[in-house]
């Protein structure tokens, strides 16, 4: 007898007309006609994926839109950073709390379990992070949050900078984070990155960083981060987040970059939304789009994950917390339009950042965890496109969200008042 079984399911791999069984928070079996089980759900031919993940965002920052009159009106990375430095010191435990648990909640509600959050670090007292490390506790039966110490003000803001990323990592922080293109000089920037890689590898941690995060064809802080990936061992470990700078480069540096980047194992985190928005604010016409070569990292085998950053913040006023969105904006703004790219932008916000964060136990495999999301979707593609309602969140097993399929009410003269055809069965789609 299982615990939980999820029948008739399309998987991500193609697969179809499978049941998944759960047992003891872990899968089972995965294979046509299981049972029984105590808890039985009827994908009825509709895509099963492993969870969401988010591997770039700011839960102590989200939701602060309005706070004290707070709205990014230049629509600058700069304009977000002061008005954040404005109302950041004067933030409480309770309001970092309330912000991040009810982003949480919707969170679950859009499958995305899993999230990488940068905490700034720059104030000393460390009121966020203290509170960031507290939630993750709290939050762990129902998604896994992965905290990375941001000095967002810089490195280099305050003598004893290093003393406070110790601190949080002793707190159960797991990623060392940083902002080398925000130092007062390139000198700078690039020592950031030295001393930020030698705590982590001293630690045992992970490094993402703030990278390149410019119009700049001139800003390589990157390169510095692939040495010191190299130097210090930590390939596969290390993260380049934004990149934007990318876009604007040469075509032969850029290309010697690329390869460079994925022959160390740097990884690159792309948020398609809030770069879209942040960036080429100084252009007039033509506007470049600012997001880093997503099709170019990807063909040359470097991981490439999708991510938000930022939802109703001082960056970004929009967002919705849903995943989906970040794969079909990046479709677009990447082209990554034909069959294969637009698959890879589904993997771009589930299994590869799952890799980037180091997930343990993710996928749908006998004997990884059993989280999972059905979605209103026929397959990956069309889950992209439809922006699929997710219909079950399951963790560990057992169905934590469920969001009901309604059926249309028509009101055209000679139509059914209800619609009967299905809409939401897959061969509809
Ligand atoms: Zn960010």
């Amino acid at each position: 007898m299982f615990d939980l079984i999820v029948r008739n399911a399309t998987l991500p791999d193609g697969r179809t007309g499978v049941d998944i069984a759960a047992k003891d928070g872990r899968i089972a079996e995965i294979a046509p006609a299981l049972g029984p089980a105590a808890t039985e759900i009827d994908a009825a031919g509709r895509l099963v994926s492993p969870p969401f993940v988010d591997s770039h965002f700011h839960l102590d920052a989200t939701l602060a839109l309005g706070t004290e009159g707070v709205f990014n009106e230049s629509g600058t990375l700069a304009e977000g950073i002061a008005l954040w430095g404005r109302i950041a010191p004067k933030l409480t435990a309770e309001n970092y709390r309330d912000r991040a648990l009810r982003y949480i909640d919707l969170a679950v509600s859009k499958g995305l379990l899993a999230i990488r959050s940068h905490v700034d670090i720059t104030d000393p007292r460390l009121i966020g992070a203290e509170t960031l490390a507290d939630i993750k506790r709290e939050v762990a039966p129902y998604l896994d949050l992965q905290l990375v110490a941001f000095p967002q003000m810089g490195f280099f803001s305050r003598p004893d900078m290093a003393d406070s990323v110790r601190r949080v990592l002793d707190m159960g922080f797991e990623v060392v984070g940083g902002i080398p293109h925000l130092e007062p000089t390139a000198e700078h920037g690039r020592a950031s990155i030295t001393a930020l890689c030698e705590i982590a590898a001293e630690r045992g941690a992970m490094v993402d960083m703030h990278c390149d995060e410019n119009d700049d064809p001139n800003s390589r802080m990157i390169e510095t981060l692939v040495w010191e990936t190299k130097r210090l061992g930590l390939g596969g470990r290390v993260t380049g987040s934004h990149l934007t700078s990318m876009h604007s480069m040469d075509n032969f540096y850029a290309g010697r970059l690329v390869k460079m980047m994925a022959d160390a194992g740097v990884h690159a985190i792309l948020n398609p939304a809030a770069n879209l928005h942040l960036q080429a604010r100084f252009d007039t016409y033509p506007k470049r789009r600012g997001l880093a070569r997503a099709p170019e990292l990807m063909a040359a085998g470097a991981t490439v994950a999708f991510a938000q950053d930022s939802v109703l913040d001082p960056w970004y006023p929009l967002g919705a917390c849903d995943m989906l969105d970040m794969g079909w904006i990046a479709a677009h703004a990447c082209h990554l339009t034909d069959r294969k790219g637009l698959r890879a932008c589904f993997d771009a916000v589930t299994e590869a950042p799952a890799k980037i964060m180091e997930l343990d136990g993710y996928g749908l495999a006998p004997g990884a965890w059993a989280d999972m999301v059905v979605l209103a979707a026929a397959d990956p593609i069309d889950a992209l496109r439809l922006r699929a309602p997710r219909t079950h969140v399951i963790r560990r097993g057992r169905v934590i969200a469920e969001t009901p399929l309604p059926a249309p009410r028509l009101s055209i003269k000679g139509r059914p008042e209800t619609l009967e055809r299905d809409i939401w069965a897959p061969s509809s789609l």
